[in-house]
């Protein structure tokens, strides 16, 4: 499956993560509908949101219509923010036990009261379809199957649809965070990539970057990786998501890459917005189709 516009001399390809991400929700819902056939229920996805923080919000109700459209079960729990600790970890302790709920998502960030890491490890990890569950990084890490962090999973498919095979490649991650940068790199490790993790702290940034085949930007800073940091025919995947204000007094969305001048440079690269951001929801609904095979002893892996 391959999802990119062709190639023109100094013009990077594009690869469209949001094809991309709505074929393999088509495919998702045809497993989903024989999932049914075979087991007589459907998968089931719960989501939690504490608080009414307007992007998660936004977040969470693409979210439940995706998982509706794949033909999946929604269940919906919309907390207060004031909601002690307690009354989540007991929901979760009962989503836990339900046969009919396959994936538990806490949308993050979490009110200040919260123990993020107490309200993840609640979560059974055979449910944990965010792939935070430090049994499912621990798995990933050791290169057993496991559910796996939904972002750096998406880049992963595109980089394997856009490369094939990823064996040798030099490939460097800006960003060590434990939902995108480390699993990213986890991930392409995996691959037998060649892999260099850096962040806020490394020395010569540039550097690193031009020496990637392979180079992964995950850090929340617009437009900070520019054309002359890319090697010539790499290939570039622009997780960040900034919105900026344009000289006009509009508002738009930029990645973490410059767009206009690594284009000139690199073979292949994501746009930002229709990049990344459409395939972390697709492969949510990806890791709770196979977490609800994996209940039903019928591993797809
Ligand atoms: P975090 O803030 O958790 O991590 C950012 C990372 O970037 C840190 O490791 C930090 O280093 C590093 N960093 C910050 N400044 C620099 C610098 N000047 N040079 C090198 N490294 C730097 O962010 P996330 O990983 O959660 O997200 C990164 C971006 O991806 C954001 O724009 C976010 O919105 C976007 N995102 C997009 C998603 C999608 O669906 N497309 C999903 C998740 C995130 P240090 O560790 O030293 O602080």
């Amino acid at each position: 499956m391959t999802h990119s516009s062709p190639t023109q001399p100094g013009k990077a390809r594009l690869i469209d993560g949001k094809a991309f991400a709505a074929q393999l929700r088509e495919d998702i819902s045809h497993r989903v509908a024989d999932f049914k056939n075979t087991h007589g229920i459907a998968p089931g996805l719960a989501v939690i949101l504490v608080g009414s923080d307007p992007a998660s919000q936004v977040y969470v109700r693409n979210k439940i219509r995706q998982t509706q459209e794949t033909g999946m079960q929604s269940f919906d729990y919309q907390l207060p923010a004031k909601t002690p600790e307690s009354e989540v970890l007991s929901l979760i302790d009962q989503l836990n036990q339900s046969p009919d709920v396959h994936g538990i998502l806490v949308q993050l960030p979490l009110p200040g009261h919260m123990d993020e890491h107490r309200i993840t490890e609640a979560i059974l990890p055979e449910k944990d379809v965010d792939g935070f569950h430090p049994v499912n990084t621990g798995r990933l890490s050791i290169g057993l199957p496991c559910l796996t962090s939904c972002t750096p999973l998406g880049c992963l498919m595109l980089l394997k649809a856009e490369l094939g095979d990823l064996s040798g490649k030099e490939a460097v991650i800006i960003g060590r965070s434990n939902m995108v940068g480390k699993p990213m790199a986890a991930l392409l490790l995996n691959e037998n990539c060649t892999v260099t993790v850096t962040h806020s702290h490394t020395q010569n940034l540039a550097e690193h970057c031009r020496r990637a085949d392979i180079l992964v930007a995950a850090v929340g800073r617009p437009e900070m990786v520019k054309g002359h940091w890319i090697k010539p025919g790499a290939t570039v995947i622009d997780v960040g998501i900034n919105r900026i204000e344009t000289a006009s007094g509009e508002s738009r969305l930029v990645g973490d890459v410059a767009f206009n001048d690594a284009k000139t440079v690199a073979a292949a690269m994501t746009p930002v917005p229709g990049g990344v951001g459409p395939m972390t929801i697709a492969c949510l609904l990806h890791n709770t189709l196979e977490a609800a095979h994996r209940q039903q002893s019928v591993s797809t892996i």
